[in-house]
């Protein structure tokens, strides 16, 4: 399982429609400061539903989407696209060799989450990745103090970042599941 692209529009410093190529291996973002490299991580956390504004270094959700500059107008949506292979079927066999995954918030607040384009809920992306360690609480992606955070944190919370690793969150997470019906 690899990231294969990352299309953004209206995302932060980002209007225009791009999209951006990934390959095996290693890539590395490189610029200058304030130049967008973190939003670019900022991006892939949102599209796999992160919810925590403090996460995605902003006060309200709202501040995903593009601001406007001086010369360039606020945008009314963000977009983001993110496409998975999926050729040894992690994220299951039912979807195929790629997985694209895409969020879409507007100003009024209205947001779309899709799976390989169909309309989905945020908890079926959330479903997608458990246990995989790429969903939202997983560690594929460590921020800036995320270490010192594992490293500091209550026992039952460190827990939660092995049980994720392991593979056992699903099996908690249906259970609750059960339960509550
Ligand atoms: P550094 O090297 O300092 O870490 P960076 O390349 O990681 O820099 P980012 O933090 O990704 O930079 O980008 C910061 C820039 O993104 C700022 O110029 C900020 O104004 C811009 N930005 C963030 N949110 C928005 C938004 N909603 N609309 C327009 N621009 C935004
Ligand atoms: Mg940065």
């Amino acid at each position: 399982m690899y990231l294969r692209s990352l299309e953004l529009q209206g995302f932060k410093s980002f209007p225009d429609k791009i999209k951006l190529h990934f390959d095996k291996g290693l890539t590395a973002v490189v610029g200058p400061n304030g130049s967008g490299k973190s939003n670019i991580g900022d991006a892939v956390r949102w599209v796999l539903g992160e919810q925590s504004t403090k996460t995605l270094r902003g006060n309200k959700m709202e501040d995903v989407i593009f601001s406007g500059t001086k010369t360039r107008k606020a945008m009314g949506f963000a977009a983001v696209t993110l496409e998975i292979s999926n050729e040894a079927g992690e994220l299951g066999e039912a979807y195929g060799a790629v997985v694209s995954v895409t969020r879409k918030l507007y100003r009024s607040g209205d947001s779309e989450y899709r799976i390989n384009g169909k309309n989905v809920r945020l908890k079926d992306v959330t479903e997608l990745f458990m246990d995989t360690g790429m969903g939202r609480d997983g560690y594929a992606i460590i921020g800036q103090g995320r270490i010192a955070e594992i490293v500091s944190a209550k026992s039952a919370d460190r827990r939660d970042i092995f049980e994720e690793a392991a593979g056992v969150s699903k099996f908690r997470y249906k259970k609750q599941e059960a339960q509550r019906k």
